[in-house]
């Protein structure tokens, strides 16, 4: 019997039927784009679908983008077959298309509990989509299936099914036809055995035995590195600064999307392999010269620290520069225009009907009140104040600042002022 949180299926939905690619030929150095078969998102039986009270976008606007052409060096190709896959479209597309996907399952698939050596046991199926990429978790396997024959039937009405070679059943934590673990948008997601100090625990304090780490996946790693190299190799004979600035914005988006996980090693591993690469870039500029002399034209070596860098103000950013933070994910119903703005300005330092002194202290106090600790609420009255009184010579800056309640404020005041009267000798 697994254990909860344990069995994981991933399931790659790609319509099988229709042959659906864009072919660049290049002949003569034209590019020529040629559309073929049906294109997933595009047949007649998905348009019917975007009928639904769900529709996010007008159908005139929708319809005008599938019948938008291609423009190629000033000649309109009109496209018969609807929107490219990887086009910018196309997720937003897969996201009406499989609205309602999560409804079906869990109305399918309800919640229920067991009884396990005395205790209940609570099994819930959870499903992750992005576009058209998506996970279902359960921890028990024989749910797991039934979850796919109702995904299944559900996609068959739209010409849509799961693709053989791309859906995978596997195991978080222990090996499972061969392989535990799973990739999932870029990030490799497994379990591994931990012992006390490491896991986390259930309520009763034994240990689950395992922790989940979340990191680069291989293939990203590989794809990283490659189009790092296309980049250096493209810079042979350019200048070092021109390097540097192609590089740096590489560098940084590839980090800070996988600033969430556990990537500590993985940026290490890239920054020492970027580094190889440019010690033969410049090696192969100066073949005359000595290990010495290269290292001291193109890196910064005298402070310890080998910078890449060309002038004083700009350097090679690298992976580890930038800080792993903890992704903190945003509450299910919640939507930027609901009006909860504590809740968004707690969890993102900023928003529009808050000032931006009110939502840095709301994110640093965490939504709370620093006086009662309890969570605000957007109903409620909010004021600043000052830790330290500006009468006892308090500054008027963020760091001497918390939000209140206002009643709170009213009480924090009182004690304020009957501090001043007790020691009045100290303050006059
Ligand atoms: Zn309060």
């Amino acid at each position: 019997m697994p254990s909860a949180q344990e069995v994981i299926g991933v399931y790659k939905i790609v319509d099988d039927n229709s042959d659906f690619r864009i072919r660049i030929d290049e002949h003569n150095y034209k590019k020529r784009v040629v559309i073929t078969g049906t294109p997933p998102w595009c047949s007649d039986t998905t348009r019917n679908t975007f009928q639904g009270e769900w529709m996010l976008v007008k159908q005139g606007t929708l319809k005008g983008w599938l019948k938008a052409g291609i423009m190629e060096k000033g000649k309109l190709f009109p496209s018969r077959q609807g929107t490219p896959q990887g086009g910018c479209v196309s997720p937003l597309l897969a996201n009406i298309s499989l609205h309602g996907m999560e409804h079906t399952l869990q109305a399918a698939l309800p919640p229920y509990r067991q009884k396990q050596d005395g205790k209940w046991v609570y099994y819930r199926l959870n499903l992750i989509r992005y576009a058209d990429d998506l996970v279902v978790l359960h921890a028990d396997l024989g749910q797991l299936l039934k979850a796919k024959a109702v995904l299944e039937a559900w996609l068959q009405p739209m010409n849509l099914e799961l693709k053989a070679g791309k859906t995978r059943i596997v195991h978080t934590l222990k090996a499972y036809k061969g392989a535990a673990g799973f990739d999932f948008l870029g990030c490799t997601i497994r379990q591994f055995p931990a012992g006390k100090t490491h896991s986390r625990a259930y309520r009763d304090g034994t240990s689950f035995g395992f922790c989940t780490r979340i990191y680069p996946s291989k293939q990203s790693l590989k794809t990283h590195q490659q189009a790092l190299k296309g980049v250096i190799e493209q810079h042979q004979a350019a200048p070092q600064q021109a390097l540097i600035d192609k590089l740096n914005p590489i560098i940084q988006g590839w980090a800070n999307y996988f600033a969430g996980n556990h990537s500590s090693a993985a940026f290490v591993k890239m920054n020492h392999l970027t580094f190889l690469k440019l010690w033969s870039w410049a090696k192969r500029r100066h073949v005359n010269k000595s290990r010495r002399w290269i290292a001291h034209k193109y890196w910064k070596v005298d402070w310890g620290k080998w910078d890449f860098s060309a002038s004083k103000d700009t350097r090679l950013s690298l992976h580890s520069g930038v800080k792993i933070k903890p992704y903190i994910k945003v509450k299910g119903r919640k939507s930027p225009y609901d009006g909860d703005w504590v809740y968004w300005a707690t969890h993102m330092a900023r928003h529009p009907e808050v000032g931006t002194r009110t939502a840095i202290l709301l994110k640093k106090q965490q939504g709370k009140c620093n006086w009662c600790s309890l969570h605000f609420n957007r109903e409620d009255q909010l004021e600043t104040d000052h830790i330290l009184p500006l009468s006892k010579g308090g500054k008027d800056r963020v760091d001497n600042l918390q939000l209140l309640h206002r009643h709170c404020h009213h009480q924090k005041t009182a004690s304020d002022l009957y501090e001043v009267k007790e020691n009045k000798e100290r303050y006059s």
